[in-house]
């Protein structure tokens, strides 16, 4: 069997990897560095920025844990060198696994030429030939790109996506978010923490406006007593460059960000301006539509539990499918699709997709909000706790967080929490919830004393 995938992110590369250890001939296409977004460009090095997030507020706190007398310089190079290895060693350990004998790495752009074959440009000169090839099966992993507002000014220069705020040279003075989503937030956090005055404005009533609303609203409190301005029902409506600073004989523009609220027009001003309005699709020069593979604006369509287009040997996976735009989702999803090609059986529930949010505190949720349960008419308990009644916690000096576990019927739906490492806190509920486990069974279950952990523990007795 032979399988052609387009894109080496988690969802290409990882199914590459899988179909090789089957023994299929795998050819991976690739326009960029291997890795795609999440490696590159999104979570991994967003996560380094992270953890010198969390070096300099350790060092802000250290007078509290008895280390006085700190002086210190933050150097953003350093950061960014730092961040940049990281990335480097990833991508090379990722190229390393792509040896594989099965594997052909092809560099370049593809797009269809018919519903069997792939024509390959090269992007660079040092990429030889046009190239053309055909397989049984093609799995579509080319990801997702940056979306913008429709409004005046969106694209002057110098407004930045989450991968251009990667690699700016220095700390901006205030920095102005535009949507209060997962990439808005995360920024919003870590250049907080880097000594920025942040505002984020985010349209909807709550920022997250997907999660469970008790989460957001908790989260947004405990971001603004860090110092981040937050203003939600903000609609972002222009742009403007409002002067060119001559700084250290540098060109330093200052943004003003307009935007309504309850009827009032109200504008921030920063240094820097972050568009963080979600991602759309990555179809661009794939050639779908002569070949009549079907899309949306949302991404290609497929079957929720294949993920087969609607050309039964193409299918699509990860955040092209706009279904969930999460490097974990790509990858299972690639597992679903290699399998269904395979005829090979699981037990994958793509539906209990875990999500994390990189801010500080950390949000993380999984299953069913209070809000879908009430949407579709499931009566549910909701169990509470609270970090602060967490020794662990308490002894960690991070005692702002909340958790939340949903229960209908005596079964775990749903979770939703933010404080200190809820990002690994949420696959135990994930855990459960794909085992469709029953308070009783989770009651039975011995949690390790002093852990975080203990506070879905003292939820489910609370
Ligand atoms: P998002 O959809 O999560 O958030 C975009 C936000 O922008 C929304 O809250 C929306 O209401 C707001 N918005 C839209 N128009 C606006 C306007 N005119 N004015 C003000 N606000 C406006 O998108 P994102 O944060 O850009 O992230 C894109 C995708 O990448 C998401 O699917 C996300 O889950 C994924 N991602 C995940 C992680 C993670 O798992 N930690 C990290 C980064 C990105």
């Amino acid at each position: 069997m032979k399988i052609i995938i387009i894109g080496a992110g988690p969802g290409g590369y990882e199914t590459a990897l899988l179909a090789a250890k089957r023994g299929v001939e795998v050819v991976l296409i690739e326009a960029g560095p291997v890795g795609g977004t999440c490696l590159n460009e999104g979570c991994i090095p967003t996560k380094a920025f992270c953890k010198n997030a969390e070096v300099l507020d350790g060092l802000r706190e250290a007078e509290a844990f008895g280390v006085t007398g700190l002086s210190y310089d933050f150097d953003f190079n350093a950061v960014t060198a730092r961040k940049n290895a990281v990335v480097e060693q990833l991508r090379g350990g990722v190229e390393g696994l792509l040896g594989h004998k099965n594997i052909t790495l092809v560099r370049g752009k593809a797009s269809f030429k018919d519903a069997h074959t792939v024509v390959v440009t090269p992007v660079t000169s040092s990429e030889g030939e046009t190239s053309e090839y055909t397989a049984d099966f093609i799995i579509i992993a080319t990801g997702s790109v940056s979306a913008s507002l429709p409004i005046p000014g969106a694209d002057l220069p110098g407004i930045l996506t989450s991968k251009e705020i990667l690699d700016i040279q220095e700390v901006p003075k205030r920095l102005c978010v535009i949507g209060g989503g997962v990439i808005g937030l995360e920024f919003a956090s870590i250049f907080k923490s880097f000594g920025c005055e942040v505002t984020v404005l985010e349209y909807f009533k709550d920022i997250l406006p997907r999660f469970d609303s008790d989460l957001s609203k908790r989260l947004k409190q405990s971001l603004g007593k860090r110092g981040i301005e937050i203003c939600t029902q903000a609609q972002v409506t222009g742009i403007q460059i409002l002067r060119c600073a001559q700084d250290d004989n540098k060109d330093t523009q200052v943004y003003s960000v307009s935007y309504t609220r309850k009827g009032k027009e109200e504008v921030v001003e920063a240094d820097k301006v972050l568009m963080a309005v979600g991602r759309k699709a990555n179809v661009a020069s794939l050639n779908l539509a002569d070949v009549g593979i079907e899309f949306t604006p949302r991404g290609i369509v497929v079957d929720d539990k294949t993920m087969q287009t609607n050309i039964p040997h193409i299918y699509a996976v990860g955040d092209i499918n706009g279904k969930m735009m999460l490097a974990h989702a790509a990858t299972f999803q690639g597992i679903v699709a290699l399998d269904h090609i395979m005829g090979v059986e699981n037990d994958i529930d793509l539906s209990v997709m875990p999500a994390a949010v990189f801010t500080s505190p950390e949000a993380a949720c999984v299953g069913m909000t209070e809000e879908e349960c009430k949407d579709a008419g499931i009566p549910v308990r909701c169990l509470k706790s609270f970090f602060r009644a967490n020794g662990k916690a308490v002894t960690m000096g991070e005692t702002d967080g909340f958790c939340k576990i949903i229960v209908s019927d005596e079964r775990i739906l749903g979770c939703h929490l933010y404080g200190p490492h809820a990002s690994d806190i949420i696959q135990e509920a994930c855990a459960l919830i794909t085992r469709k486990a029953t308070l009783k069974e989770f009651e039975c279950i011995i949690h390790t004393h002093p852990t975080l952990t203990e506070v879905l523990q003292s939820a489910v007795h609370n």
